[in-house]
Formats: C-alpha cells, sequence, structure tokens
C-alpha cells in the first residue's frame, strides 16, 4: 500500500492550494477528487465561470451606455450567449489545464476517485467509473477539502414539476443554451444575486424570490439598500419577505411559482437556496468524529479534526465563511504548520466578503447592525463615489464607501463597498485592517490621482476633520 506524508482529499481552492503548498515544502502528497477535473466547485462551477459571465455583461453595460450617450453608434446592437459561453469554457478549460500542469511539475500524485475513512490513517478510494476498482493509501497526515453541495430544496415548497430540465440550480444553468425572456430566482443570497444581475443585464425579465426580509443578509444595512435600489431602477424585482410556497409546471412547459405575492409565471427558474457541507462517504463515523448540527466536520483553532492530532479539514467543509480565498488561507495555515513553520494566525475580521453584483459589495468586519446589536462604542462614515473624477471616467460614479471605526483609537471596526470595482478596492482595507491601522493612517496614506481608492482616503478625511470634495 502507498504512503504519503500528506493526503489531501477534494481539489478545490483549499486542497489544490495545500496539495501544491505540501509538495513545494518537501512533502509526498496525494490529491483525490471524485471529479475527472481538478479545481473544485470554485473553477468548474462556481467562482470562475460565473465570474467569466458577468464580466461579459459588464462590457454590454458599458457598451449599451456609451451607444446612449451617443459617443459611439452602431446599429442594431446584440450578442453571441454561444461565444460568450465559450470565452467562459475556454477560461475554465485554460485553468483546469493550468492545475493539472502544476501538480505533474510538483510532483503530486492526482487520484481520481470518491474518498472514505477506512481508519484513522487508511483511506479507501473507490472508482467513481464503470470498474467499480478501490485502493487504499496511508497517510501520515490527512486534509479534508470536500467543500459543499448544493442543498436541496427545502420541504416546505411543494415542487409540483415533471419536467427536471426546467428547474436550474447554480450548477447547471452555467450551460444554458440562451438567455431566458424571464427569470425566477429563489434565493436573494450572493449566488441568486449575481445571477440576477446577470441575467438582467443581458434582457431577461429577472425576480427574486427571498424568504428573509432583504437581500444579502449578511452585509451591512447600507449596501443592501443601495444595491436593492439599484436592482429597482434596472428593473429587476426583489419579492423580500416571501416564501414560495409551490412550483408548478405549466402545459407549455413553463414555470409558475405560488407565494403571498399570488401566482407569477415565467420561463425558467434557478434555484439558490444555499449550499451544505460535502460530507458524504467520507465515513469519519468510523473515526468517532460526529458532524456539527450545520453538517460542518467540528474542528479546533488550529483546523485539527476533534480528538485527531493528524487529520484537518478546512474550506466549505468547516463553519468558517465558504469562500474561495477563506479555504485557500486556510490551506496555506495548516500545511505550513505541519511542515513546522509558524505561519500567523489567520484574522477573519479581516477577511474579504466579495460579491459580483452589478454593482459589486465587498466588506470587512463588523457591519453597522452587528455594532448596534453588541452595544459597540462607534462612529461610522459614508462617502459617495460621485464627487470621484476616476469614477466618473469610468462610469463607476454608483455606490459609497463606508467606514465603521472606534470612537476613541479611530480603529478599523468594518468597511463597505459599493462600487463596479468594490471586490478590488476591498483589499486595501484587508490590510489597514490587518494592520490594525486607523482612520488617520488611511486618510494620510497618498493615494495615486486619479483613481477610484482615493474614494477611501476622502472617506477617511471625511471622518476625521470633514469632507474635501464634498
Ligand atoms: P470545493 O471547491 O467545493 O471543492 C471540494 C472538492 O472535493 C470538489 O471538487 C469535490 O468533487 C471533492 N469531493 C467532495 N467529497 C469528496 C470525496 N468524498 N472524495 C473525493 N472528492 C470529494 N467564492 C469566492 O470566494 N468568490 C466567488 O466569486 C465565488 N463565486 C461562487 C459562485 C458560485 C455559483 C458558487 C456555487 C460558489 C462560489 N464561491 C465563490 C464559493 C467557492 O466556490 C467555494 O467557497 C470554494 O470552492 C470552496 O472551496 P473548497 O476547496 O472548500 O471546496
Amino acid at each position: 500500500m502507498r504512503e504519503y506524508d500528506l493526503a489531501v482529499v477534494g481539489a478545490g481552492p483549499a486542497g489544490e492550494v495545500a496539495a501544491l503548498r505540501a509538495a513545494k515544502l518537501g512533502m509526498k502528497v496525494v490529491l483525490i477528487d471524485k471529479r475527472v477535473d481538478l479545481g473544485g466547485t470554485c473553477l468548474n462551477v462556481g467562482c470562475i465561470p460565473t465570474k467569466a459571465l458577468i464580466a461579459s455583461a459588464h462590457t454590454y453595460e458599458k457598451i449599451k451606455a456609451h451607444l446612449a450617450d451617443g459617443m459611439f453608434e452602431c446599429q442594431n446592437l446584440s450578442f453571441s450567449w454561444a461565444k460568450i459561453q465559450a470565452r467562459k469554457d475556454a477560461i475554465v478549460a485554460q485553468h483546469r489545464r493550468g492545475l493539472k500542469f502544476l501538480m505533474q511539475k510538483n510532483k503530486v500524485t492526482v487520484q481520481q476517485g470518491f474518498a472514505s475513512l477506512a481508519d484513522a490513517n487508511t483511506l479507501q478510494i473507490d472508482a467513481t467509473d464503470k470498474t467499480a476498482s478501490t485502493s487504499k493509501i496511508k497517510f501520515k497526515h490527512l486534509l479534508l477539502a470536500t467543500g459543499s453541495y448544493i442543498s436541496p430544496l427545502p420541504k416546505s415548497i411543494d415542487l409540483q414539476v415533471a419536467d427536471q430540465d426546467l428547474l436550474y440550480t447554480s450548477d447547471t444553468i452555467l450551460a444554458i443554451k440562451s438567455v431566458p425572456k424571464s427569470i425566477a430566482i429563489i434565493g436573494g443570497g450572493i449566488i441568486g444575486m449575481e445571477f440576477a444581475c446577470l441575467f438582467n443585464a443581458f434582457g431577461a425579465d429577472t425576480s427574486v424570490y427571498e424568504v428573509a426580509p432583504s437581500i444579502l443578509a449578511s452585509e451591512d444595512e447600507d449596501s443592501i439598500a443601495a444595491l436593492s435600489k439599484i436592482c429597482a431602477k434596472k428593473g429587476i424585482t426583489l419579492h423580500c419577505s416571501t416564501q414560495v410556497k409551490a412550483i408548478n409546471q405549466t402545459a407549455d412547459k413553463k414555470i409558475t411559482l405560488n407565494s403571498e405575492r399570488g401566482k407569477h409565471t415565467y420561463d425558467t427558474l434557478l434555484l439558490a437556496t444555499g449550499r451544505s457541507p460535502a460530507t458524504q462517504k467520507l465515513q469519519l463515523e468510523k473515526i468517532g468524529v460526529q458532524l456539527a448540527k450545520t453538517g460542518h466536520v467540528p474542528v479546533d483553532a488550529a483546523y485539527n479534526v476533534k480528538g485527531h492530532s493528524h487529520i484537518y479539514a478546512i474550506g466549505d467543509v468547516i463553519a468558517t465563511s465558504a469562500l474561495a480565498h477563506t479555504a485557500s488561507a486556510e490551506a496555506m495555515y495548516v500545511v505550513e504548520k505541519i511542515a513546522g513553520l509558524e505561519p500567523s494566525q489567520l484574522d477573519y475580521s479581516a477577511n474579504p466578503n466579495a460579491i459580483y453584483t452589478m454593482p459589486e459589495i465587498a466588506s470587512i468586519g463588523a457591519t453597522e447592525q452587528e455594532l448596534r446589536k453588541n452595544g459597540v462604542d462607534y462612529k461610522k462614515i459614508q462617502y459617495p463615489f460621485l464627487p470621484s473624477a476616476k469614477a466618473k471616467i469610468e462610469g463607476y460614479s454608483d455606490g459609497h464607501v463606508k467606514i465603521l471605526y472606534g470612537t476613541k483609537y479611530r480603529e478599523i471596526l468594518g468597511a463597505h463597498i459599493v462600487n463596479a470595482k468594490a471586490t478590488e478596492l476591498i483589499s486595501e482595507l484587508v490590510l489597514a485592517k490587518v494592520l490594525e491601522s486607523t482612520l488617520d493612517e488611511l486618510a494620510h496614506a497618498i493615494h495615486p490621482h486619479p483613481t477610484l481608492s482615493e474614494t477611501l482616503m476622502e472617506a477617511a478625511h471625511a471622518g476625521i476633520a470633514g469632507a474635501i470634495h464634498l
């Protein structure tokens, strides 16, 4: 039986980063995934394909804006959805090849199959193809990075749809053949709202059903309000505080949704009601591990699975935020720890949320609702992108920067950006928070001109001695 220093189960942003880091640090590594392709959810059906489609939506919106202002002219502007899809597929394929090459280059053994625990030092790997072959490997250290899968539809919804191909999930809608005339999305979380903005930009009549009082419930109230207003302006219908009761199919192959808002019919339905940790078939019970109520694998502060100092779990399968960069950061921490290095403990208060709606939302740290609820002594400054010359040049004037800071030391407690480039801009505030910077340091750090990042500096100045350009 082959033996490895490190066995990694799951080749997503957690597992692939862990495998490469470990191999570069001299460990003998095996990386196992049930998928044929490396890259996990993120590369195959998550971050990368969605952002490739959203990038095309941005380009289309920009072209339309410039045609509207008369700067450019074009008769009958149109788009090819097939070519937009092909570009997305090519980007994904290129990155799959890149990962395969990196594994070979760094001598990581890649094995395709379903992994489960035979005992606390042995993995069983079952083939996913028809051969039904089984093999076993021994490990000194095991890293579980099995991610998440699409949760089943809540039982409270009565689903009466015979043609399953009328029901899309975030996995299947990526290959949709054309932009639907109308689409209903159940779930106003990150995935639901990103797809809502995408299909709206390409002309679909888009409605979102969300049971919570607002979309993107964990974001700051002012970010939610700003995006909700922009969605309304763009014609995206948001049905919040709305429980979908039944989903039916009509004779002409359309979908009808029943909710307290009435009965509405759509061409297409996207179910975006959440994801669950993927622990099926791992057989953790064989090593005495009991899952948390949420289904997550329980770990301690060093990501050790409870009771096993040589077994770790990271990424979407544990209860930290389900984001690719969180998974990769945890991977590097664990592998460096195994290698005897002394990595810094991850600071989740500076872990950015990045939401690729149109405009984007990005944030770190506490929301204003949380500070209020916890009775924290704080102040806030909210500064718009409107006065920024660069924002006007680029056509990115929508949105704001909001910084929440301590009353006594002006330390940053939370920061929230709504802007077309929010997910790029947030990195400055991530570093500011990690370095425990104050509002004063952010204000007096010289920023390049003209840039969108000046708005962060202007916001900080506004919080100290008043706004300059407002
Ligand atoms: P995964 O990427 O899910 O990888 C886990 C892998 O484990 C899978 O390949 C699976 O096949 C394999 N596996 C599971 N069980 C077994 C087993 N028993 N044996 C063998 N293999 C197994 N995050 C962002 O940060 N930014 C974004 O823009 C973003 N956009 C997203 C858009 C969508 C539509 C979705 C669905 C997610 C998005 N995410 C985004 C979330 C991101 O994809 C996840 O947080 C990230 O992929 C988690 O990484 P992971 O390595 O923990 O798990």
